[in-house]
């Protein structure tokens, strides 16, 4: 834990925090003081682990394993956080998937799933901590807003992707619903953004990074030549989350080593 922690006394809901970008997000968020919640879907087991990281680090922390793409178990979710911690204040919409295929072979049920958890989860999560964050109001000893919701974007939310229409589709939905709530709650005191990973060392997308070839042709993509770390987005996230960004509303942050700069006119086109 720091010595001086940026979100000390607030509570943090992480969905899919068992693995990858969402646990390095719960880990930074607790280390800065905040009491958060474990999200996890399949393996309750891998949340556990987390939870057990944060409280060997001083910090608080349960897991709570719920489908975020189930309106039931989104609303027990947040009741259990309340009924642990109290409230929310920030709220990282991680949780997602990938079901890739080509479009003329995708099946309707790939591309129900994967709009299902990446963008109607986060509608739901985000709606349960706005409909909280109304109730409660500004604590003005905890922050300066009355609530923070963090999206998971990516940066196909601007960069098509042949082979993963369902993916794009979702990361692009979520960047007007974040900017569409961004605009409706501004007047609450309430802060939404996005972060927009680019390539991230993750289970989601070992196949790019786990042989020298494919990690090769990867870096060809990234201007900054590395591959990104969970940590990476840990940090933003923390950032997000904190009085540090307290003018910061319905903005899209990309951490993506220039991924979005077109590194293919960087050889002057
Ligand atoms: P990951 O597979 O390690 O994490 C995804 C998490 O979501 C897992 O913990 C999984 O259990 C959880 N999850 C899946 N379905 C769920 C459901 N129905 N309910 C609740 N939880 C569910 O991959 P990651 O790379 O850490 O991905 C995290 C987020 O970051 C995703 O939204 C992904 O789209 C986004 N992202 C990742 C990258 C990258 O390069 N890794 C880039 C851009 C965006």
């Amino acid at each position: 834990m720091q010595t001086n922690p940026k979100l000390k006394g607030q509570s943090a809901l992480v969905t899919g925090a068992s693995s990858g970008i969402g646990k390095a997000v719960a880990i930074a968020l607790a280390n800065e003081g905040a009491n958060v919640v474990v999200g996890c879907s399949s393996h309750p087991e891998h949340g556990q682990q987390v939870a057990d990281e944060i409280k060997a680090n001083g910090g608080t922390a349960m897991v709570y394993q719920a489908d975020v793409s189930n309106e039931e178990e989104v609303l027990a979710m947040f009741k259990a956080m309340y009924k642990e911690f109290g409230t929310i204040d920030i709220l990282v919409n991680n949780a997602g998937l990938q079901k890739d295929s080509s479009f003329v072979d995708m099946t309707l049920a790939d591309w129900q799933k994967v709009i299902d958890i990446n963008l109607t989860g986060q509608f739901l999560c985000a709606r349960e901590a706005a409909r909280e964050f109304i109730r409660r109001g500004i604590v003005s000893e905890r922050s300066a807003a009355a609530g923070k919701i963090i999206f998971m974007s990516s940066v196909h939310e601007v960069i098509p992707w042949a082979g993963h229409a369902n993916y794009a589709s979702s990361k692009g939905g979520i960047m007007l619903l974040m900017k569409s709530i961004a605009q409706e709650l501004a007047p609450q005191k309430i802060r939404v953004n996005s972060i927009a990973p680019g390539a991230i060392q993750t289970p989601i997308n070992k196949e790019a990074w786990e042989t020298p070839e494919a990690l090769n042709k990867l870096l060809t993509l990234i201007p900054y030549k590395r591959i990104g770390q969970p940590e990476d987005i840990g940090k933003v996230a923390v950032w997000l989350a904190s009085d540090e960004s307290d003018y910061i509303t319905g903005a899209t942050i990309f951490a993506d080593g220039g991924m979005t700069l077109f590194p293919g006119f960087a050889g002057n086109g």
